[in-house]
């Protein structure tokens, strides 16, 4: 998203890592940045031990795919906890590994590259710049595979292959032309948070994202275009342009696309590999420790991802164990079936973790959504976000229904229409109608 005329932030990012707490109304709120949102077994295991043992056991997932824990008291206990079981590799870097991926690359056949590798190579990479410490924690990376999952969720440096051996580079949403070799994807990614670092420096006002800085994605891109001496040249290109970025015919359009994986996901028939994945919502992105420790232990490869849509993804199961593993997660209170009325529901913090909200949105969320459960109308793919307040915190992009707390109840907004909702029983309603579409 650019924002026009944006004139500066007021005040420096303040974005909560497992090291920097923020104090929030119920206690401490630590985040814990994963990369990919790939996490082992063992690392999913230690977050829920560690959230039961200094939190409120609560394990929060994130739209960046990445993990929070809240109601954490004095101490270091949790950090040293995350530093032992590998999740954070640098005290000075923590807050800067924000990488989204396409959750299913390498495991359905889906997008054009593997973009598993580029994970660990652009997080290793980041961490090894010390000038790169100095971006503010809300940059954000995405390595998108090809299959334009993660393209549209508005990251500041986007990879997105448009073939085998070429991709777009695209900052703040915007595609200016920027093409590199697949083989050089990571490094056009570090040279994009270094050229806005430089850019920030020379506008001289404090923003947090490129898209926050006057004329940002154009002038990101110039910096970067002055550097394609440093990358190999792409083959087909027009030499004097071409060396390491060159200009596109059409430029590439992004937008949000879906709510991600939910149910089985089955690799290609010609596959000599048969076993299948299991995407999981998580509802309202709460995971208990019990159900972390569920996940762990149904999670046969030893890997899990975290999704941007705040679910899970178990890859490489076997087909014929994997009815059971769905049945197991619903009985725990997890999604496994793509019709469910949970798809696509978030909420903000609400009370009592953010003293500005006007009501408990979590639980009325909960409320409104079982009341609607044994509807019979398809729960539809609109997304609907929950908000303790006008601010909308955590609210997805693209078309969206809002249900805002008013403190008379709730109102829900869609498409400039807005609708007054005395309880949660007319707000159900009125959400359930929306997802139908009125
Ligand atoms: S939307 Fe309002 S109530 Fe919800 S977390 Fe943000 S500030 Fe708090």
């Amino acid at each position: 998203m650019v924002i026009a005329h944006f004139s500066g932030r007021s005040r420096l990012d303040a974005c909560p890592g497992a090291l920097q707490v923020h104090a929030a109304a119920d206690g401490g709120l630590a985040r814990v940045r994963v990369p990919g949102g790939r996490l082992t077994t063992s690392q999913l295991r230690e977050l829920a031990g560690a959230a039961s043992t200094y939190g409120s056991g609560v394990i929060e997932l994130t739209s960046r795919a990445n993990v929070q824990v809240r109601g954490l008291g004095e101490g270091g206990g949790f950090a040293a906890r995350m530093a032992a079981a590998g999740l954070l590799p640098s005290a000075t870097h923590e807050r800067i590994r924000n990488v989204l991926a396409s959750p299913l690359t390498g495991l359905d056949g889906g997008g054009i590259t593997d973009v598993g590798p580029l994970i660990s190579e652009l997080d290793r990479h980041l961490c090894a710049r010390p000038a790169l410490a100095a971006l503010p924690g809300r940059f954000m990376f995405a390595l998108d595979d090809g299959r334009g999952d993660v393209a549209g969720l508005g990251a500041d440096a986007t990879i997105l292959p448009t073939g085998p051996d070429e991709a777009a580079v695209v900052l703040a949403g915007v595609d200016g032309g920027l093409r590199v070799l697949l083989d050089a994807a990571v490094r056009a990614l570090l040279t994009a948070a270094e050229e806005f670092l430089a850019e920030l420096a020379a506008q001289q006002i404090t923003a947090w994202r490129i898209g926050e800085l006057e004329d940002g994605p154009a002038r990101v891109a110039a910096r970067m275009r002055a550097r394609s001496g440093e990358y190999p040249p792409l083959p087909g290109h027009d030499p004097a342009r071409a060396a390491g970025t060159a200009a596109s015919a059409a430029p590439l359009r992004l937008r949000p696309v879906g709510l991600g994986p939910v149910g089985v996901v089955e690799r290609p028939r010609a596959s000599a590999d048969r076993r299948v994945a299991l995407g999981v919502a998580v509802p309202l992105g709460r995971l208990t420790s019990a159900q972390a420790e569920l996940l762990a232990g149904l999670a046969s490869c030893g890997e899990l991802r975290l999704t941007p849509w705040r679910g899970m993804v178990l890859p490489r199961l076997d087909r014929k164990e994997v009815a059971g593993t769905a049945a197991r997660l619903a009985e725990a209170g997890l999604v496994t079936d793509p019709a469910s009325p949970w798809i696509g529901v978030t909420a903000c913090t609400g009370r009592p973790g953010c003293a500005k909200s006007l009501a408990d949105v979590r639980a009325d969320a909960t409320l409104a959504i079982t009341s609607v459960r044994n509807e019979p109308a398809d729960s539809g793919t609109l997304p609907v976000h929950w908000a303790g307040c006008e601010r909308r915190c955590g609210r997805p992009r693209g078309r969206v229904a809002d249900v805002v707390a008013t403190g008379d109840g709730y109102r829900l907004d869609l498409d400039g229409r807005s609708l007054a909702c005395a309880d949660i029983e007319e707000t159900a309603a009125a959400m359930t109608a929306a997802r139908g579409e009125l």
